[in-house]
């Protein structure tokens, strides 16, 4: 079938209703990812006008390497599946773009070439590819991961397996994923000495995806490390707290309830991405793609997400309360009146992140009930 999606054409298989099937895998829903992934191009350019070789590392049909080559990128669409590589071949030529087709193991290309920009897209985890991109990649490593399940505690044993961390199956989930999927790939990139830099995070619909600009040296990959932790989580009361460290240090009981916590880690503590280039990503997406607005609301509300390592739904703490839900923003604003910072978040139109406790958000927010 053809498919037009930011000014390229391309050719891609009739997809199966279920799975993955046999044939070259390409998902339509992933087009605002795409979208997004070429505005960060752009954003990173800005920063870095020497950035030019792109490898789109599991390339499957070529879409994103085809984008990307349309935008001036010098592009590599690597595959281990000839048919997948033949097919990004044609799809560049349709387009009468240049670009290189790989047909090998993204691992083995990734250990014998660097390219200033990385994509590791792959269907399920991006974790078998990790070892190889810190060693392949230059400056800026874009990773999907699609095994949201795994990432965020509903399928415990495959996460731990994975992630080498404990998830854990919070109402928090999308930023569960999110934490765990940086904490291995920040202790993944510290056994090359490579710092990394989040600079664009998002949880949408059933992925996370993440761009990373890397630094090299012990000291700055130490200080990486830095920033992984653990969250200690009731799930009585839905009080959670936080601490920096490889060694995780539970309190007894729930700050807020005195029962006995979870905890999960190492995850990734501080923030998840950098102000400024998601405001420099918002002002390269233009108006032309398909899902340019959805990518500037997402772009906006992660730029104004305040950085605290996890977020609350209002309905479910409103719910545990047994009280009505009030509108987001009179809620917010009565958390901003008490003293407190308070936004919402990307992850749902009903979530929310404070620097208030669980039990300070159920007094300040009550009178107005
Ligand atoms: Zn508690």
């Amino acid at each position: 079938m053809r498919v037009h999606e930011g000014g390229v054409d391309l050719e891609v298989p009739e997809q199966p209703a279920e799975g993955a099937g046999d044939v070259v895998f390409f998902n339509p829903v992933q087009e605002l990812n795409r979208d997004l992934t070429v505005a960060a191009l752009r954003a990173y350019r800005e920063r870095n006008p020497d950035a030019d070789t792109y490898c789109d590392a599991t390339t499957a049909t070529g879409v994103r390497g085809v984008r990307a080559a349309a935008d001036g990128w010098t592009v590599t669409c690597c595959d281990v599946d000839p048919d997948a590589t033949t097919l990004a071949g044609k799809n560049l030529a349709r387009n009468d773009l240049d670009g290189e087709t790989v047909t090998r193991d993204a691992n083995v290309v990734l250990h014998e070439r660097t390219f200033d920009i990385v994509d590791i897209d792959p269907f399920g985890t991006p974790v078998p590819f990790a070892d190889a991109a810190f060693r392949g990649t230059g400056e800026l490593l874009c990773v999907t991961a699609t095994d949201l399940a795994p990432l965020c505690g509903a399928h415990f044993n495959s996460g731990v397996r994975s992630y080498s961390a404990i998830p854990r199956n919070t109402e928090y989930h999308g930023e569960m994923g999110v934490r765990i999927l940086l904490s291995t790939l920040a202790r993944t990139a510290a056994r090359y000495d490579v710092a990394v830099d989040p600079l664009c995070t998002h949880a949408s619909a059933h992925y996370v995806r993440t761009y990373l600009a890397l630094d090299r040296g012990a000291q700055v990959a130490d200080a990486t490390l830095d920033s992984v932790g653990h969250i200690y989580h009731c799930p009585a009361c839905l009080w959670r707290g936080a601490e920096h460290g490889l060694t995780a240090d539970p309190p007894d009981g729930c700050d807020n309830c005195g029962d006995p916590v979870e905890t999960a880690g190492p995850v990734w503590l501080d923030r998840t991405a950098d102000s400024d280039f998601l405001d420099a990503t918002a002002a390269s997406v233009p108006d032309g793609f398909g899902t340019a607005e959805e990518a500037r609301d997402l772009l906006e509300t992660l730029a104004d997400e305040l950085a605290t390592p996890t977020h609350y739904d209002q309905h479910r703490l409103c719910k545990l309360w047994s009280r009505p839900a009030t509108a987001m923003d009179d809620f917010l604003d009565d958390l901003r009146a008490a003293g407190h910072d308070a936004s919402r978040t990307h992850y749902g139109g009903t979530t929310f992140k404070t620097t208030a406790s669980v039990g300070a958000i159920r007094t300040v927010t009550g009178n107005s009930v």
